[in-house]
């Protein structure tokens, strides 16, 4: 185990809260908490250290399937940007956050914000052309 101790971060209880150096640290820490407690964790990078913690699955980023997008889609702008910290945290790649325009939440993108834009342009000429038919 390489957990270290964060000064920082406290659990509601005021213990300190458990780190990880990586999330493949922390993933092993949700297997072992899995295998001892039949507790889900799920693992997440934190703001506040730079460590990576483990939260109980249940509280984890809340999101739900969009049928109109066909994607994830985050209850809150908070949760898809906790999620979006996460994956350019372990891809390294840039997202880009977005309201779904079916109002059923929050989506990310690993589109450029050019591209999505692009994107919405062309869409919104298409659905105009179509309304002057
Ligand atoms: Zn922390
Ligand atoms: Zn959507």
């Amino acid at each position: 185990m390489y957990a270290s101790q964060s000064q920082s971060c406290v659990t509601r209880s005021g213990k300190p809260r458990k780190g990880y150096y990586s999330s493949d640290d922390a993933e092993d820490g949700a297997d072992y908490v899995f295998k001892r407690y039949k507790k889900r964790m799920v693992p997440y990078l934190c703001e506040n250290c730079g460590d990576w913690h483990l939260c109980p699955a249940k509280r984890h980023t809340p999101s739900q399937h969009c049928d109109p997008c066909s994607k994830q889609a985050y209850e809150s702008k908070q949760a898809a940007e906790r999620r979006e910290k996460i994956l350019v945290a372990e891809r390294g790649i840039w997202l880009f956050i977005y309201e779904c325009p079916h109002k059923n939440g929050w989506h990310l993108t690993s589109m450029s914000k050019e591209d999505f834009k692009a994107e919405e342009l062309a869409k919104k000429a298409q659905s105009e052309a179509a309304e002057k038919l």
